[in-house]
């Protein structure tokens, strides 16, 4: 099937009210053309060089998300047009984010990383870090980021009771915090888990676009 045929299949299963973001890490601009062609608005990227090559080259209103692991020297690069941020999990980077997005002119939306994966590689916060974090002075004060919620990742394993379950908790986490509308979570292999769990935004690459072959990179 083609990239516009996966995402019009992918339209067509999930709810209305959940934003698909089409993960193009790797892929060609070619291939983010044709999901845009098709409708697609939202695209995340996981590299900052490659995410500024493809605003650069790509339709301006495209929404980009990162959601890579960002290190606090390279938020300059994507903050004069970055949509949203998922990966955030630590106050350091949460500060520069501000001091960038301030320098820009801009608010800039961000989600915290949580940590759910029964997996040591896995970036991202546990729960009582982040609630922390949030309650923490410092980040009162940081007044050119919003924080819209969360994001995780589950383990990667065949195991859907597990992942259902460390969604769950992620899910309950969430509810804590009424204020925040966003629930990042959910990939190819388990976006339907993921909605069930009420995730709000799935980020969706191999199932859209095709296996990714990292040796080009
Ligand atoms: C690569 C990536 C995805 C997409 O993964 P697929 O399995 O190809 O859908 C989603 N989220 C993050 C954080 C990623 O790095």
């Amino acid at each position: 099937m083609s990239i516009s045929e996966n995402i019009l299949r992918l339209k067509s299963l999930i709810p209305q009210q959940v934003t698909l973001i089409a993960v193009s890490k790797t892929k060609p601009i070619t291939s983010v053309l044709e999901a845009y062609e098709a409708g697609q608005k939202d695209f995340g990227e996981n590299y900052v060089q490659e995410l500024v090559d493809k605003h650069i080259e790509l339709p301006k209103d495209i929404n980009w998300h990162f959601i890579g692991h960002l290190q606090t020297n390279k938020v300059k690069y994507i903050a004069p047009f970055v949509y949203m941020i998922h990966g955030v999990d630590s106050i350091k980077l949460l500060t520069e984010i501000n001091k960038e997005a301030k320098k820009n002119n801009r608010v800039i939306n961000c989600l915290l990383q949580l940590y759910i994966a029964k997996e040591e590689t896995k970036f991202g916060l546990d729960f009582e870090e982040a609630s922390a974090l949030l309650t923490s002075n410092a980040f009162l004060d940081l007044k050119h980021i919003s924080i819209q919620g969360f994001m995780a990742m589950a383990s990667n394993t065949d195991d859907e009771v597990q992942i259902e379950n460390e969604f769950k908790n992620v899910l309950q986490f969430k509810n804590r915090y009424p204020q925040f509308p966003i629930l990042s979570i959910g990939m190819s292999s388990d976006y339907g888990i993921a909605i069930k769990q009420g995730s709000t935004h799935i980020r969706v690459g191999s199932l859209i676009f095709g296996e990714r072959n990292y040796n080009n990179k």
